[in-house]
């Protein structure tokens, strides 16, 4: 697994007996009973936990949960998850009452080799949002080897993620974190074409920056999703009550002119499937030169869009999807999502990487998790490094 820019792998590091601090993305979504209900980002640290494990390390994990906003929130305690992790690992997993403090030292100094500590959600200090330099310097206190596996919060610079790394002697990526850099650095490099990027989702004003980005690597972009709207828009379409951003269509018009300057071909839909609301169960298809009626909202591409995009992605050779098509939560909006999962899906060939958090659930929703080359664990971080941009928890791992 090859990791550019001086960045050590986790299997690399002697850490047989030493106190190994990981920095893992435990940030799983609870019941209302406070029950794990997708373990999936749990399960993911699993081969770099027990790597450390069979290695005698002894391992303190820290991770965040929800947005405590640096206040102690009794219902976002890392309990459940520290269960659940002991479970998955048949092992004890002692959870310390703080972050950072003297009952989190003490936890931490009783740990034997192969043992494993967890301190408590990291947010429940001010400290850690704010990359404060005291906190920092308390929790590299803890460890003489430092280990990032939580590639989700690699955009944050943080206290756990970047600043204090600078204080622990030894750093690396874990396996979820390696494999993110190894994945999509081969989206920046030279790529087979064509390189067709599928962008979707709610909003134009969050994923702007990529779009742009992406004019400089890719052949085509297909756009579906609310997204679309505003583009539509742009160009003159109706769109009815359908989720429109106003204040971006400037941007929406530069992005259109841009892309046309640079000969990227960008798909549009040509029909959307619209109704009354999100409540509808059922919708009905228009072509976008009727345009969508005054009283009605698109909420996901049309047949005739679908087979456009399809085709797109059959011929493309690589490929990057951040975004659904629609309202892929309602089965009557879903077909333009689990399509454009599907064409990715039966590629043989072809690189396909997948970002974003809805779009992995929508991925998972399609069962095509294996049949993809990489689906991400990181929404805004996966987005941040295809654009080329320096994630401060990547950077901090170079040697
Ligand atoms: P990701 O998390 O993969 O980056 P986003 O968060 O940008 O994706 O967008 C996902 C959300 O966008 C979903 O909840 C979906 O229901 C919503 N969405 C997609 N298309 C539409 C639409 N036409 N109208 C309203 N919401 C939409
Ligand atoms: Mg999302």
């Amino acid at each position: 697994m090859p990791l550019p820019r001086g960045i050590k792998h986790v299997s690399e590091l002697g850490v047989e007996g030493k106190r190994v601090f990981v920095r893992v993305d435990l940030n799983v979504p609870l019941t209302k009973d406070r029950k794990v209900s997708d373990d999936a980002r749990i399960q993911a640290v699993l081969p770099t936990l027990r790597h450390l494990i069979e290695r005698d390390a002894r391992i303190v994990l820290a991770s965040h949960l929800g947005r405590p906003d640096g206040q102690v929130k009794p219902e976002l305690t890392l309990e459940p998850v520290a269960a659940r992790l002991a479970e998955l690992l048949d092992r004890d997993v002692v959870l310390a009452d703080e972050p950072v403090g003297d009952g989190a030292r003490k936890v931490v100094s009783d740990l034997r080799d192969g043992q494993i500590a967890l301190l408590e959600n990291l947010r429940f200090d001010p400290g850690e949002e704010a990359n404060d330099e005291t906190f920092a310097r308390a929790l590299a206190s803890y460890c003489d080897i430092y280990v990032n596996d939580a590639f989700g919060t690699a955009h944050r610079a943080h206290a756990s993620t970047a600043g204090m790394v600078k204080f622990v002697g030894e750093r690396g990526a874990g396996f979820v974190m390696a494999k993110e850099i190894d994945v999509l650095s081969r989206l920046l490099g030279e790529v087979e074409k064509p390189y067709l990027a599928v962008l979707g989702g709610a909003k134009v004003s969050d994923k702007i920056e990529v779009l742009d980005a992406l004019l400089g690597r890719v052949q085509a972009i297909a756009i579906g999703g609310a997204m679309a709207n505003t583009f539509l828009v742009a160009q003159g379409k109706r769109l009815g009550q359908s989720r429109i951003e106003k204040d971006k269509l400037p941007l929406a018009r530069n992005f259109l002119r841009k892309a046309s300057e640079q000969k990227v071909t960008i798909h549009l839909p040509t029909d959307v499937v619209v109704a009354s609301g999100l409540d509808a169960t059922t919708g009905q298809v228009v072509s976008m030169e009727a345009g969508v009626p005054d009283d009605l909202m698109a909420l996901d591409i049309g047949p005739a869009t679908i087979e456009v995009y399809r085709r797109a992605l059959q011929a493309a050779a690589t490929i990057f999807w951040n975004g659904p098509m629609g309202v892929f939560e309602k089965p009557a909006f879903a077909a333009g999502t689990m399509a454009v999962a599907r064409a990715m899906a039966d590629h043989k060939v072809a690189l396909t990487v997948v970002g974003g958090g809805d779009s992995a659930a929508a991925v998972a929703q399609a069962g095509i998790e294996d049949k993809v080359t990489h689906v991400s664990t990181g929404g805004g971080a996966s987005l941040e490094f295809i654009q080329g941009l320096d994630l401060p928890g990547i950077a901090a791992l170079v040697a």
